[in-house]
């Protein structure tokens, strides 16, 4: 009985408020996500009651979906970075809880105590923005946001926490300084602290990105690895719960990746391996066509992305590819060369036609669009974007669903005509669009001067390494049986030399569509193209005000 009990140490007003104040931002932050969810699904049912006729209740939903319209809007000032108005409300309501919690709920007017509570919004800051980071955030399809948006709002709230960390540092290096105990800057704990802050300046690195994508990936992670260890022992004490969050957030963190390996390893196919292989093939201008045959991959629904792997090419890496075909015999990625990953892939490709890897993929990732709830699409894409708009029609000639759209123009700009053998099988089976559809494609040349016996060409077969073996695999088998069930609807197909205008396009799109049936365009390429299709969705909407033009914007980047 000699043991004496040691008293557990409450906690204090401080810490208290703190957590009250965590607590308030944490319910506020459901409520918004609620909130976003509420209005998007909203926004998804409307467009699917409405009709291209009159009914009860269509002058409603069509309100509803013109007011949703607005918060589509980006407003021209530079330094607002074209984010769209709903993100920036989003952000702003963010911001003000943020400002009110750092001096609300406090428990005395004191440096120290404005100091921590900065301390504890970064570390909320922290947790949300890694929530976001995840790949399979949980919020992508509670709130059907696309992975550019919710890349964005994770860039944003990781700069802020950034932020805070640093009002927090400063806070308290003037608290100390002015009681006269600087020193206490550098007792243990403190220089967790500062540790902690290196990692995030680290984490910063992020808008370094497009420069060197892989250094950027390494020095990410390894902040973070550094942020949030620092961060659990900067204050080690339990009671406290910083160490507790901490352990939440690697946890959250180690057990998405650990999903991440399982579903890598499920769709891992060797050489050989059941007779199951990534088979590369070159294309012309650097691209490379990835044919993974495996049975596995035939739930992964084209104009989705996963992330590739093939050790052979960068054994720590993965990539983000749209699936262009998927079917019993696996799926079909269209790559273009960059200068890393990308590029050596198609060295290989070019090495060695046809050869054979190891690869897996992590996915499928990514919301597509409500294709079915519209009678008009047009989808417009630049380059090796025609991957995702190649997809979208792949998905939307496979489907089954009852309602369809009736019309669809499909656009498609390359530089040179080389770069038409990419995508050539595809192009030519636009042609299998059912009765009741009609696809009007359109091929612009844009770096060409016209070229009689090229045009030939064109509409001929491009022959390709792998042409004949990908037209087996996507258009043999279930494609023809599908082909024989259904009536062909119409199909024009016409190639034009010379820059591409997106308004052209898209008002001559619209002629044909009626006042009151919806309309959805769809973009992918470079950034000037999808700015220019934007800026053209906008101009018509301003002069269609009643119109349902919806829109849509798969970035690359
Ligand atoms: C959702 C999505 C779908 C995509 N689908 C396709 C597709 O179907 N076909 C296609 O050709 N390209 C696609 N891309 C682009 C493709 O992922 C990049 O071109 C590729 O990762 C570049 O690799 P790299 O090492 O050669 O790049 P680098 O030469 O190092 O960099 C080129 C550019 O690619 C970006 N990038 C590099 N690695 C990544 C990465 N892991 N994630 C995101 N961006 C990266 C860099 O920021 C830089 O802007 C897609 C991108 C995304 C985000």
């Amino acid at each position: 009985m000699g043991r004496t009990m040691t008293a557990v140490k409450p906690p204090g007003l401080k810490q208290l408020r703190n957590e009250k104040a965590l607590k308030v931002y944490a319910v506020v932050l459901c409520i918004l996500i609620v909130v976003v969810a509420a209005a998007r699904w909203l926004r998804v049912l409307c467009n699917r009651r409405l009709r291209s006729w009159p009914t009860r209740g269509g002058a409603l939903y069509r309100a509803f979906l013109l007011a949703f319209r607005q918060l589509e809007k980006r407003p021209r000032w530079k330094w607002l970075c074209e984010l769209p108005v709903g993100l920036l409300l989003l952000l702003g309501v963010l911001l003000v809880i943020n400002a009110t919690l750092s001096v609300t709920i406090i428990a005395g007017l004191r440096i120290n105590y404005f100091a921590s509570r900065f301390g504890w919004l970064a570390v909320a800051n922290m947790v949300l923005c890694v929530l976001l980071g995840l790949r399979n955030t949980p919020l992508s399809s509670v709130a059907l946001v696309s992975h550019a948006t919710i890349n964005t709002a994770h860039r944003i709230i990781g700069y802020s926490a950034a932020f805070l960390v640093a009002i927090h540092g400063i806070l308290y290096t003037v608290y100390f300084v002015r009681q006269g105990t600087w020193e206490r800057l550098f007792e243990h704990g403190n220089i967790q602290g500062f540790s902690a802050g290196a990692g995030m300046l680290v984490l910063l690195f992020g808008y370094m990105r497009h420069q060197n994508y892989e250094l950027f990936y390494a020095s990410h992670i390894s902040g973070f690895v550094v942020t949030v260890f620092f961060t659990g022992i900067h204050r080690p004490d339990w009671a406290k719960k910083l160490p507790i969050v901490m352990v939440i957030v690697a946890c959250m963190w180690a057990v998405e990746r650990f999903l991440r390996a399982v579903k890598m390893a499920y769709h891992l196919v060797g050489t050989g391996l059941c007779q199951e292989a990534a088979v590369l093939y070159p294309l012309t201008d650097g691209g490379t066509r990835l044919l993974l045959r495996s049975r596995r991959a035939h739930s992964v629904p084209p104009g989705s992305h996963c992330y590739l792997w093939i050790p052979c090419v960068g054994l720590g890496q993965s990539h983000p590819f749209t699936v262009v075909s998927s079917g019993s015999w696996g799926m079909e990625l269209v790559i273009k060369a960059h200068d890393g990953f990308t590029r050596r892939l198609s060295e290989l490709a070019t090495e060695k036609p046809g050869s054979i890897s190891w690869a897996s993929i992590d996915g499928p990732y990514g919301s597509l669009p409500d294709l079915q709830s519209h009678e008009k699409l047009v989808l417009i894409a630049g380059g090796s974007g025609a991957a995702y708009t190649f997809g979208l029609m792949n998905h939307l000639l496979a489907s089954h669903a009852k309602t369809r759209p009736q019309s669809v123009d499909f656009v498609w700009a390359v530089k040179h005509s080389g770069q038409l053998s990419w995508f050539q099988q595809h192009l030519s089976q636009l042609k299998r669009v059912s009765e009741g559809m009609s696809v009007n494609a359109t091929v612009y040349i844009t770096s060409e001067e016209v070229a009689q016996e090229r045009h030939v060409d064109l509409v001929g077969n491009l022959a390709e390494p792998g042409a004949d073996e990908l037209s087996g695999l996507l258009f043999g088998g279930e494609c023809q049986q599908l082909a024989a069930e259904q009536t062909p609807g119409l199909y024009s197909c016409t190639y034009k030399y010379g820059a591409m205008s997106a308004d052209d396009v898209l008002w001559d799109a619209m002629q044909t569509v009626a006042s009151l049936e919806r309309s959805l365009v769809v973009t992918c390429g470079p950034l000037t193209l999808m700015r220019a299709v934007r800026d053209a969705v906008e101009s018509y909407r301003e002069k269609h005000r009643q119109r349902i033009v919806n829109f849509y914007c798969e970035e690359f980047s």
